[in-house]
């Protein structure tokens, strides 16, 4: 797609630091690293979001980041990582074409857990109620 910073990087037009290429997929550092190492990993055809893989993309994403988190955080002397990937503009996704972020963790990385707060029984009761014998 054309004004898409990682097709962008795919097609050779802005430089990104490459740490693994297949025919259908690339890993790259972030530019702006939670920590060392921090990495993307994105299918070379443009899809949006997450929600827009088929059933086969998602398990060919998901195998990449299986065989490269690892050696990834090997390479740099852990043996911790984070995997996330925001899907839609709530979650923080600012670019449009799906990329699962491996984040290396480390003893002394400063990263704190996002904020998990308490929630009322009731309330916990009102959402079970509408996830509930819903999901097919
Ligand atoms: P998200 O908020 O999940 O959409 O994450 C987008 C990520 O892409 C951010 O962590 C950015 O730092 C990263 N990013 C944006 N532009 C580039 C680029 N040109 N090269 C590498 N990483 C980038
Ligand atoms: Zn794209």
């Amino acid at each position: 797609m054309e004004d898409c910073i990682f097709c962008k990087i795919i097609k050779g037009e802005i430089p990104a630091k490459k740490i693994y290429e297949d025919e259908k997929y690339l890993a790259f550092l972030d530019i702006k690293p939670n920590t060392k190492g921090h990495s993307l990993v994105i299918p070379k055809k443009h899809i949006t979001n997450f929600t827009e893989l088929t059933k086969a993309e998602v398990g060919e994403l998901a195998q990449i980041v299986h065989k490269i988190a690892p050696q990834v955080v090997k390479l740099l002397s852990s043996d911790s990582f984070f995997l996330g990937l925001n899907n839609g503009r709530e979650s923080g996704q600012i670019v449009d074409h799906v990329h699962w972020h491996i984040i290396p963790r480390y003893s002394d990385d400063g990263l704190v857990h996002w904020p998990c707060k308490e929630e009322e029984n009731k309330l916990l009761d009102e959402t079970f109620s509408k996830l509930e014998n819903k999901i097919k």
